[in-house]
């Protein structure tokens, strides 16, 4: 069976940046990668890239920004006053590079502090992959037709998947 839309790939993966050489995230040592194809769950460049490798295939590709994790947004660096952080301040941890996770309403989101003012403090929301080539070395651990409730929820089951 090939991967093609509406199957379940599991996948062991090695991202690297292009220039360095240096991993960014890799499945070595862990459970593969288990996706549902075509449905969002994975960025677009490695969905296109991985369609049609069968069970054992081994497949390299570099992916501009474009088909990654999108380039860098301006409007995605947020000011905050710094009183929010009082807490991190008061424990001395409040720093530039430090990464926290905001609450919103439509759910956690992740950003790295990227500037500490007198009354303000600069929040980046941007992925930290965002304006990044990515480079992957992936194998095809397993392909499987994904089953209805799959389908339904948008997302893979099982080892490696999503759990309810
Ligand atoms: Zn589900």
């Amino acid at each position: 069976m090939k991967i093609e839309q509406d199957t379940v790939a599991s996948v062991h993966y090695t991202g690297t940046h292009p220039d360095s050489g240096e991993v960014f995230d890799s499945s070595e040592g862990r459970d593969p990668l288990t996706y549902l194809v075509g449905h969002g769950q994975m960025i677009p460049g490695f969905e296109e890239e991985m369609l049609g490798a069968e069970v054992g295939e081994r497949r390299e590709f570099t992916l501009e920004p474009e088909r990654a994790y999108g380039e860098r947004d301006e409007n995605a660096l947020l000011q905050i006053e710094k009183s929010n952080f009082d807490e991190l301040e008061k424990e001395g941890v409040l720093e530039v590079g430090i990464q926290l996770v905001a609450q919103m309403p439509q759910g956690p989101a992740p950003f790295i502090i990227t500037e500490i003012g007198e009354e303000m403090v600069t929040a980046d929301f941007n992925h930290e992959l965002a304006g990044k080539s990515l480079h992957f070395s992936v194998e095809v651990v397993e392909v499987r037709a994904a089953t209805e409730e799959e389908k339904a929820h948008g997302h893979a089951h099982g080892p490696g998947g999503h759990h309810h």
